[in-house]
């Protein structure tokens, strides 16, 4: 008997700290629901986070999407690409600028991959409590491959300079 895969269940991070990031966020949200061969199956609260890097630089604004996809993971990083793009991110090659909007993928089932344009696990997973808790949120039972349980980091990972925004109407990350 066959049976028609299901699909693969990607966890993407997603991040702003300009030009409005509630709505950035929230447009980005939108539009990965409209990829092709993928619906969207979770979307977790929207979190402020400090800056990484120590550059003076707005608050950001993260959130987990998870999205049951048909699309293999490089077609799918290149589609995430695409949307930061369209959104106005420009690549200037600097690391911890300010952005419009980052699209990460987290995870693409239980793959673990190191490829020159794609590292699965995201590598930084594990480190960011602006990931870990957002998706906790709406996986909790979740493991990381090669890395461990998901409820574990969260224990282990503070919420220093996390919150998660309680009113939606919130448009400033203050
Ligand atoms: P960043 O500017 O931090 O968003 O990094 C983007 C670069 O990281 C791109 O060149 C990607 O090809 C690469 N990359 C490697 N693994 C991943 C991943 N899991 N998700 C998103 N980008 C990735």
């Amino acid at each position: 008997m066959t049976r028609e895969h299901a699909g693969a269940r990607a966890c993407i991070a997603l991040g702003s700290n300009l030009g409005d990031p509630v709505r950035q966020v929230r447009e980005a949200a939108h539009t990965l629901d409209a990829l092709p061969a993928s619906r969207r199956l979770a979307m977790s609260s929207l979190y402020v986070s400090a800056p990484l890097g120590g550059m003076a630089q707005p608050d950001y604004i993260n959130a987990v999407a998870i999205l049951r996809t048909h699309l293999p993971p490089l077609k799918l990083l290149r589609c995430l690409q695409e949307i930061e793009t369209r959104q106005g991110r420009v690549r200037s090659g600097r690391r911890w600028e300010a952005r419009t909007l980052d699209l990460d993928l987290l995870l693409y089932d239980d793959l673990r991959l190191r490829d020159t344009e794609l590292t699965l696990p995201h590598p930084g997973l594990a480190q960011r409590n602006f990931v870990l808790y957002p998706l906790f949120e709406i996986a909790p039972d979740l493991d990381i491959p090669g890395v461990g349980a998901l409820r574990e980091l969260v224990s282990k990972s503070g919420m220093e300079g996390l919150r998660r925004m309680v009113h939606t109407h919130e448009t400033q990350a203050s």
